[in-house]
This record gives structure tokens, sequence and C-alpha cells, in this order.
């Protein structure tokens, strides 16, 4: 029998795990993080004490308190089964990486001793040598070193206790997406108080806060065992989509929809347990697609509960007999999976600063804060887009389904009525009564809560949703570290900018109300172009986008490299976010991960339509002969089948020229000097292959008898529910 069937058969065999209703949120939430409560409960008052206080200031933590958490860390571990620990952190490949280590150590008398020291806790030398560094390891410098961050805490995973830690080279370099995350924070954060402060002088503190919606798919373990494309690169490379007007046929997936609900249940009891605070929900745009997002947190927080929800899902899918997808376009000629970042900033005075207030001075706050953030974006919006680019995400990008290549904000309508007003202030000294009116009429009258459904744009990459911004062009298996460094960045530098303009107006000797009006008012005159509350979609927003000036970087390697011009560059190493060398380094390793991505996706179909198509498709073309063969010796008319076997020769044909011609154009890739020359021809003519050779498999697949089809089809991974 075809494979494709006993692995259907399978699928009837994957009935679904019992799993309970998600016990009280408090009995299981942080179960298995080491809070700073439980630390407590571990060493004395002043231990403790020193710890918070360490950790306040950013320095790091002295050898003799770090061999006293670690021992308490330690004992708290083993105590809840673990029995090795590791340093936990998220390099430059995606996804997160760990290497375990026992707790178990040989002493010299040949005793075996249960150790955790405080070195082994602060720092730690993996085998780095795998990891992408971009050249910036050498050999002399092979090995780059782990070191504890103490703003995450650490935590159980099975039976491993992971400490969260940046990931550097011998000469600083960052290796990772945590540490100019963290530089990004601080350097947030410096900039951010000050303009605070002209509203209120409590504050000392300004953290940005991430609040992601992860999208995915969910695929039958065993129909997932029948595509090795998805096996092999996540996405489907071939397949022939289901009629539109096709009822799906969900006669083989009877159970799923229960085992879809025992997976969510299972995943959110984990995730809890973890600390990351889900709220599971589903919402599917296309069939088998789902969403979890959870209480937003402060960002790096949130950077590394997402990483590790990613690993989560890769680990209890399997439980359920599923496969997550986390490729932002699993399937052609359907709507891919993003993960929009919504992005605040938090005081800690418990303020958030994009929310309107009750007042004319909070509103004014608002105003502040949410106009410089619009202005940043307006000036760095290539820098957004180059964050988000991946050879995944070039896929839904501009395909109609999520937002284009090209950045704009949506700032809604009422937002956008106060920009109207602002615009026609004349700046600079105002009568009492101009001051009064503007306090009243205009930021007084913004209301506290701005959330209005209807007034959302879907199609918009920034959008502004009330109290929060939402950066919804980030791909599905992204690192959320990377837009939302470049993010803090861009605000940074403008906050810093707008406190000088500041200083400014008031030596020109205007008050603070009237100065902050009078940059606001230069700052939405500047910031225009960026504004767009139109369809991202439609082609008349192509061409405006255009004449505005706003870049329109369709692909990757366009994206990356307008992120390298020396403006941008000496953005990040003013602020001391990248330096220039980990700006180039991280170019090359984006780079050749595009590269390397798209290689392997060529590879696989070729091999796909050598092994499995071509084979298929002759044995066909053997049938019909030999049918045609058969009408024609009995002198019957042959002439349909005639004609289908026409046909299906020519096709065949035409699948062979489309095959010789990718191979053809992988060695001429492969064979091209620079990578950036690798890059170009990837766009310019591999990728254009790739789609040839998959439109005439796919128009050869609708012509075959669907019993020989090697392939799990679309219409079978796709389910309804
Ligand atoms: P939608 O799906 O319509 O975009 P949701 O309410 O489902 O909206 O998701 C909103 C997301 O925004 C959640 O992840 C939530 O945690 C996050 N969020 C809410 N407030 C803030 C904030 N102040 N800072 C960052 N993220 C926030
Ligand atoms: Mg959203």
């Amino acid at each position: 029998m075809n494979l494709r069937f006993i692995l259907l058969q399978e699928t009837l065999r994957h009935k679904p795990v019992d799993i309970k209703s998600v016990p009280k949120r408090s009995d299981i939430f942080e179960k298995n993080v080491f809070t700073d409560e439980k630390l407590r409960r571990y060493v004395d008052n002043r231990t403790f004490k020193a710890y918070l206080k360490a950790k306040e200031s950013d320095k790091g933590i002295d050898r003799k308190l770090a061999g006293q958490i670690a021992s308490a860390m330690k004992s708290w571990a083993m105590e809840n089964g673990a029995t090795h620990y590791t340093h936990w952190f998220q390099p430059l490949t995606g996804g997160t990486a760990e290497k375990h280590d026992s707790f178990l150590e040989k002493l010299p008398d040949g005793q075996a001793l249960e150790m955790f020291s405080g070195d082994q806790l602060v720092q730690q030398e993996p085998d780095a040598s795998s990891f992408p560094s971009g050249g910036l390891r050498n050999t002399f410098e092979a090995r780059g070193y782990t070191a504890w961050d103490p703003g995450s805490p650490a935590f159980i995973y099975g039976t491993t206790l992971c400490i969260p830690t940046v990931f550097v080279s011998y000469t600083g370099e960052a290796l990772d997406y945590k540490t100019p995350l963290l530089r990004s924070k601080q350097v947030l954060d410096k900039y951010a108080v000050p303009v605070a402060q002209l509203f209120n002088r409590n504050v000392e503190k300004v953290m940005p806060t991430l609040g992601w919606e992860q999208e995915y798919f969910l695929i039958d373990e065993a129909l997932f065992t029948g595509r090795p494309d998805l096996m092999m690169t996540g996405r489907t490379l071939l397949g022939h989509p289901p009629a539109k007007t096709q009822q799906l046929d969900d006669h083989y997936f009877g159970s799923i929809p229960e085992r879809v609900m025992a997976f969510m249940r299972d995943l959110e009891i984990e995730a809890l347990k973890l600390g990351i605070p889900v709220k599971t929900r589903h919402n599917e745009v296309a069939p088998n697609q789902y969403e979890v997002a959870p209480v937003f947190e402060e960002i790096n927080l949130a950077v590394d509960h997402n990483s590790l929800l990613m690993d989560l899902m890769n680990k209890i899918a399997p439980r359920h007999h599923f496969r997550v997808l986390l490729h932002e376009k699993p399937f052609a000629f359907m709507n891919g999976s993003g993960k929009h970042n919504n992005w605040s900033l938090m005081t800690d005075t418990g303020i958030n600063l994009l929310s309107p207030g009750d007042s004319p001075k909070r509103n004014l706050r608002f105003l502040t804060f949410f106009v410089n953030v619009v202005k940043a974006v307006n000036d760095y919006e290539e820098l957004i887009r180059a964050s988000i680019a991946s050879a995944g995400n070039d896929h839904r990008l501009g395909a109609n389904e999520a937002p284009p290549a090209i950045i704009s904000v949506f700032i809604g309508h009422y937002m956008t009525e106060v920009f109207k007003k602002i615009k026609t202030l004349k700046g600079g000294k105002l009568t009492p009564d101009k001051k009064t009116e503007l306090k009243l009429n205009v930021v007084g009258k913004i209301p506290e809560i701005l959330l209005d459904n209807t007034d959302r744009n879907r199609t918009s990459p920034f959008a502004f949703t009330g109290n929060k911004f939402e950066i919804r062009a980030v791909g599905s298996s992204a690192n959320c570290a990377s837009p939302m460094t470049v993010l803090n960045t861009i605000v940074a530098h403008q906050l810093k900018q707008f406190m000088e303009d500041y200083r400014k107006q008031i030596d020109k000797g205007l008050q603070k109300d009237e100065a902050i009006f009078t940059i606001l008012k230069d700052y939405i005159i500047q910031s225009e172009r960026i504004l767009f509350d139109g369809n991202g979609y439609s082609e008349a927003w192509h061409k405006e986008a255009a004449k505005r000036g706003l870049s329109n970087l369709r692909t990757t390697p366009e994206a990356l490299k307008a992120a390298m011009k020396p403006e941008y560059k000496e953005l990040f190493t003013s602020l001391g976010i990248y330096s220039e060398a980990e700006l180039e380094s991280r170019y090359q390793v984006q780079l050749e991960q595009y590269i390397e991505k798209i290689l392997i996706e060529a590879q696989v179909l070729a091999d796909l339509v050598s092994n499995h198509i071509l084979p298929t498709v002759l044995r066909y073309q053997n049938q019909v002969a030999a049918n045609v063969l058969s009408l024609h010796s009995l002198g019957m008319n042959e002439g349909s089948n005639k004609d289908l076997l026409n046909t299906l020769t020519s096709r065949i044909h035409t699948l062979n020229e489309a095959l010789d011609g990718l191979k053809h154009i992988m060695d001429e890739v492969e064979t091209a000097k620079t990578e950036e020359q690798k890059a170009d021809k990837i766009v310019k003519k591999l990728l254009p292959a790739m789609n040839r050779l998959r439109e005439i498999s796919d128009k050869l697949e609708m012509m075959v008898d669907d019993e020989m089809w090697p392939l799990v089809k679309y219409r079978e991974m796709l389910f309804t529910r």
C-alpha cells in the first residue's frame, strides 16, 4: 500500500491524551522557577539583601555571594528533582542552547558528591565553536563564555536546572540575542527617565514591556513524517492547494479538535510552572493554525519566556502526536504565522507611559512619549524592517496576509485628529487663553481608554493599539530580541534628542508646556510620511509610499544591507548597543543563514522531485500509455486518453527541464565568490526556479491517480475542525 495511506490510517490511532482541566493557577504558577521569594527561604537575611542590591545595581555579583546563591539554588533544584544544571542562552542560530553538566562530581578519594559552586553559577565555557559568530571568534579565542543574568530567574526544565545567561566572546563581543537587548534596555532607561521626570519627579526607572502573540500550526505527527520537506525545512516545498470551494475532508481527523485542546491545556500547565504567564486561545485564520499569548512582562523576561515557550511547544507536541510548525509560511496559498510584539514603557511608579490618562498633565506626558515613538520609527523605519528580516518571513511580508515590507505607523482616528490640531499651532510663546484651550480641548480630551476595535487596521505593520504599540511584522519563529533591541534603541536615541531640543527651548525663555508643544509640533510635521491608515496591501499604497520616500525592502538581503548604512552604524555604536565588529558579524551571520536555509530548501526540493515526483509521474504515464495502446489495438477510439497522455508527457518534459534548471542555478549559487553574490543569485534566480518547479509539480499532482501520489496532500494535513 502507498505509504501515504498507511500514515493516514495511523492518524486514526492518535487519541487525545486525558489532560484534566488546568489546575488553579496559583497552585502551579512558577512552581519550577527559583524566584527571589524561594531564595529568601534558603539564605540568611543579609545575603538576601546583598543579592537584591547587586541585582539592582547591574554591577554583577561577587564570588562569595555567588557561592551562597549557588548553594541555595542547588538545594532547591535537587529537592525538586533536578540532577543536572546548564547555562541556558539564545545563540544567533535561533532557538536556545544548553550544555548539561551533572551536579555529581568525583572527589580525589573516589567519593561522589553533589556540587555546584558560585563559579559554576556565574560563568561557564560552552563549546562555542559550533555557534555562528560571523568571524568574531578566531582560532586563538575560539571559545566564548556564558555569564549569569540575574535579571532572569533560574528554572527547572525536565530534570535540569537552567540558568539564564548571556553569551559573549572573550573580547567582550555579544554572541547572542540577549546581550544587546539588555544594553538597549539600559540605554532606554537612561534617556527615558529625564523625559518622564518632566511630568513626575519621582520616576527613577523606565522599563520597556513586551507582550508577544505566538502563532503556530499543528500537524499530525504521522502526516508530518510523510512530508520530508516539512521535516527538513519546516515548510512544504510542493503541494497543490485544496480547491477553495471543496469541503475539506475530515474523515481521518475525527478526534483532532480534542487532541488540540489537550495539547493546549498541557502546554498551558507546563508554561505556567515555568513562570510564563500564558493565557491560551486559539483563533485559526488558516485551518490548523492557533495562537498563544501571555500577559506582558518586562522585556528581557518576555524574550526569555518566548524562546522557552517555543522550545516547550516542540517538546510537548509529540506527547499528543503532533508537530508544531513555527515557520512563517509552512503552506503556500494560505496564511502564514507571525508574532505580534506589543511594546510599551512602564515606570517604577507603575505608570504605562503610552497610556492616556484622566488629566491634561498625564495626557501631555502620554503625548510626548507617543510622538517620540512615532518620530523614532519615521527616522529609522529601515532598521525596523531589517530587524524582522529572515528567509521565512520573506514569504509572508507583502503576501496579502501580513503587513507589507513597507513600514508605516497606524495611530487611529482619534490620534490623527489630535495630530492635526497640534500641527496648526504656531509654536513658541502661548497666550494664557491658548494654553487653556490646548490643555482642555486637545490633550485634555484624549480619552483615558483609546481602545476602539472598529479602528484597528490589520494591515499595518506598526500600530498603536490604545495603550501600547504593536509590531505586527515579526515572524513566528523569530527571537523577539531582534526587533525589540532596535525599537528600544531608536526610541532611546529619540528621547535623548528630545531632551536636547527641550533644553534649547527652555533657554530661549519658553515655559515647560510651551516648549513641549513646540517640539511635538515640529516632530509631528517631520514624521508625517510614516503615518498611514489605509490598506497596506494595495498597489496605490506602494506607489504612495515610494513618493513619500519610504523604503520597500522586499527581501532579506536587501533589508540587511540597508541596515548597514553608516548613519545606522553610528546610532548603534554611539549608544553602545553594538560595536562596529558586532554589527559586521551579525550581518554576516544573518546573510549566511539566509543563504544556507534556501540552499537546503532547493536541495530538498530537487531530491523530492527526483526521488518521489518523477518516478510517480513516469509510472502513471506508463499506465496511460498502456491504456492508449490497448484501446488502439482493440480498434477503439483512444481520442481523449491520448490527449491526456500528450498533456502528461509535455508536463513531465517541463518538470525535467525545470529540475535541470534548478540544479544548474544551485551550482551557480554555490560557486559564487562572495556571500552577497550568492544572496543576489538566490533572489534573482534560485527562488524563481524553485517556484517554477513547484508550479509544474503541483499541476502534475492534479493529474496523477490519487492512489499513486507519494506525498501527503495539503487537504490531508489541513483538516477542518
Ligand atoms: P490582539 O490579539 O487583538 O492584538 P490581545 O489582547 O490578544 O490583542 O493581545 C494583546 C497583547 O498585548 C498581549 O500579549 C498583552 O500582554 C500585550 N499587552 C497589553 N498591555 C501591554 C503593555 N503595556 N505592554 C506590552 N504589552 C502589552
Ligand atoms: Mg495583536
